[in-house]
């Protein structure tokens, strides 16, 4: 294959299951890690993949692997290669090694700085887990890092955002992806979802939640490129702009997304049945998406939305009433000419989408 194109790889395995996350996530266990590497080592052999731009290890936990798989998986020098990282558990000398593996990029699970929240969310770090690896990082030399921060949690208020915000400012980060915490289904929150959803901040709260975080970003030199992501000049995240900007990826791991030659499909959520596919020769698929090159385009365009620069039309050959519903959205001040998404556009992107398809 050639062109741009990322290649994502799905490490399925945590320490703990998070009781809001929905996932595929196992437990991690040595045996299943050792099926897991050899799996990817064996579907990666499956596809002619040359040279991505971008690298993209997430999960589950990646950082919990060893840093010499990272090194047996990588086989190219990508312009980005990412590992996503919990505060808890891992120390600099493993920093150290997945530098020298070949990660350039980390993506850090931060999501609150304030104690009582981290317990909510079951996370099994503390503020000062995050602060300190933070520096660690720094100290190692990775000057691309990303944190994850969460709003609209159940017992969040306005200020203890901004506490966790003023801190965070404060330490060596790069990127922030924003998160509001979805409840969804098949998950432990779900089931305490009515005494949650009373907790969470109310919607004109949570708008305000989010406008906080993006005032103090842009204070601070951060640029709002993507609805839920702000870079530093230089430093926008290259592997998820794809994601946005339609580039193909492959993803390979059980429960991997791909989107290749215009079509999306998604790999087995079961670590039995994506290793009995390869083990038969088979890419390990269990769904492709049955829709029309038109809904597809569609759909591409309004993940393009948003992406603030604005969308470049000429790509797209879009149906009358998309075209009619983009004027009106311009006329209501939710779109600017580009089209791009005004502010007002950006805190209701997920009541306009839909009235695009
Ligand atoms: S650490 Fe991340 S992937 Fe693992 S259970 Fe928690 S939310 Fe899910």
């Amino acid at each position: 294959m050639s062109g741009e194109k990322s290649l994502y790889i799905h490490y399925p395995f945590c320490k703990k299951k998070c009781p809001y996350c929905h996932f595929f996530v196992l437990p991690s266990r040595e045996e299943s890690e050792k099926l897991w590497l050899k799996g990817i080592l064996k579907e990666l052999s499956l596809y002619q993949f040359e040279n991505p731009l971008t690298v993209y290890f997430g999960g589950g936990t990646p950082s919990l692997m060893p840093p010499e798989w990272v090194a047996e998986i990588l086989y190219s020098s990508p312009q980005e290669v990412t590992l996503e990282i919990n505060p808890e558990g891992i120390t600099k000398k493993k920093l150290i090694a997945f530098k020298k593996a070949g990660i350039n990029r980390c993506s850090v699970g931060v999501q609150s700085l304030q104690e009582e929240e981290l317990l909510l969310l079951g996370r099994e770090h503390l503020p000062s887990t995050t602060e300190k690896l933070l520096y660690i990082l720094a100290d190692v030399g990775f000057e691309n890092v990303s944190v994850d921060l969460m709003y609209d949690v159940p017992g969040q208020s306005l200020n203890s955002l901004e506490r966790s915000l003023d801190n965070l400012l404060k330490l060596p980060f790069t990127h922030l992806s924003l998160y509001n915490l979805t409840i969804e289904p098949h998950t432990p929150f779900y089931k305490q979802r009515i005494a949650l959803e009373k907790k969470r901040p109310p919607p004109e709260e949570s708008r305000q939640q989010f406008l906080l975080v993006r005032e103090k970003l842009l204070e601070k030199g951060f640029e709002h490129y993507e609805i839920s992501a702000f870079a530093k000049p230089a430093f926008r995240a290259i592997h998820n702009s794809g994601y946005w900007l339609g580039r193909p990826f492959l993803g390979i791991g059980p429960s991997s997304f791909s989107f290749l030659n215009n079509i999306r499909s998604q790999n087995h959520p079961h670590l039995d049945k994506w290793i009995q596919a390869l083990e038969q020769n088979q890419k390990p698929i269990s769904f492709t998406d049955p829709l029309s090159e038109e809904e597809r385009l569609l759909e591409l365009f309004v993940l393009n939305l948003r992406w603030l620069d604005g969308v470049d039309l000429s790509r797209y050959s879009l149906p009358p009433h998309t075209l009619n519903t983009l004027k009106k959205l311009e006329q209501q001040g939710l779109l600017l000419p580009g089209p791009r998404l005004s502010l007002e556009g950006i805190l209701y992107f997920d009541e306009i989408a839909p009235e695009l398809i």
